[in-house]
């Protein structure tokens, strides 16, 4: 497989990679290691997103570069990244028409929606499939290449914690260490340089704290108006929920987020036990089994109920 696809880029003159909207680190991480890579190799290739790059990994070298799907479509091949299926490209997903398309990606989900599918669910991250493939290709991993591949795989493990962490992992996070990457700079700029506006928002993210079953379930929610009286990203939302997951005896937490357009984004997150993919997926949305979201069309409360029950249901074994 990744012989296949090594043969495509070969082959292809101009390429974009394409990610999802509510980019996280994996996303950012892995797509601009794959343009660093192809630019490095003498391709002509843009990274196009239908959204803004966080602030924390604008440090990250291309992400000066990223463009809106505004850019003309002269491209002949498409790889999307860490994007479990076409509706989360947004209106970058035009630019999977008439061309080769390669999906790359670890979502358990995802139902492979390119010419070429390499879906890895045991991966820790998209980030490590393309220190595969450039390990496959013979690119040399400099040092910020280096960099944004630990980005993506120290984002997604949630800093080499969670179950998806495995002794490879590891093993390539060395590698980059010894590329040049230093883990203390990038934590300093990962995670200790947060816009105040988004501790602010964590502030009032945990007035709306509640408990379920027994403490078992914990959810949150934000409604737009508290985003616009905070002055915040929507994308400054990212890994709140981790707060309402790190309580003991809480197996499953949900986050609720109400955008601009009156629908309610969810973010929901297990420890051991209930598999929220699934959860995701019977609202039209995906993920993992440990972390996944979807977008429900309702009201901040109706959403809130239709979700809790659905848990509920979920943990008690479906029934
Ligand atoms: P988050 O809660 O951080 O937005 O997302 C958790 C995980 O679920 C991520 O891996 C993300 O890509 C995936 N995910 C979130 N929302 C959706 C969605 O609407 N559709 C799909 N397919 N995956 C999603
Ligand atoms: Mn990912």
């Amino acid at each position: 497989m990744y012989a296949q696809i090594a043969k495509r880029i070969e082959e292809s003159k101009r390429i974009a990679i394409l990610s999802h909207v509510m980019p996280d680190g994996d996303n950012i991480g892995s797509s601009l290691a794959l343009y660093n890579a192809l630019l490095e190799m003498g391709k002509s290739a843009e990274f196009i997103l239908d959204d803004t790059v966080p602030k924390v990994y604008t440090f990250l070298k291309g992400a000066e570069a990223v463009n809106k799907p505004d850019v003309s479509d002269d491209f002949d091949l498409a790889i999307a990244l860490d994007c479990g299926d076409e509706e989360r490209l947004g209106s970058a997903r035009e630019y999977l028409k008439n061309k080769a398309v390669i999906v790359i990606d670890h979502h358990i989900s995802n139902k492979g929606f390119g010419d070429i599918n390499l879906i890895e669910v045991k991966a820790s991250s998209t980030g490590e499939l393309i220190y595969n493939l450039l390990t496959e290709m013979r690119v040399h991993l400099n040092k910020t290449i280096s960099e944004c591949i630990y980005t993506a795989m120290v984002t997604d493990t949630g800093q080499f914690q969670y179950s998806n962490t495995t002794e490879r992992t590891l093993r390539i996070a060395a590698e980059l260490v010894a590329n040049g990457v230093s883990p203390s700079e990038l934590f300093g700029k990962i995670y200790q340089s947060q816009p105040k506006s988004k501790i602010l928002l964590i502030k009032k993210a945990l007035e709306s704290l509640e408990f379920f079953e027994g403490d078992t379930i914990s959810c949150i929610s934000l409604t737009y108006n508290q985003l616009q009286e905070i002055g915040a990203a929507p994308s400054e939302t990212e890994s709140i929920i981790n707060y309402a997951r790190d309580i003991e005896g809480v197996e499953v937490a949900a986050f609720l987020k109400e955008t601009e357009d009156g629908r309610i984004r969810v973010s929901l997150r297990s420890k051991s036990k209930v598999d929220v993919s699934k959860l995701a997926v019977s609202f039209g949305g995906g993920g993992h089994m440990r972390a996944s979201g979807c977008t429900i069309s309702e009201s901040l409360d109706a959403a809130k109920k239709l979700m809790l029950e659905a848990i509920i249901k979920e943990m008690h074994g479906g029934e």
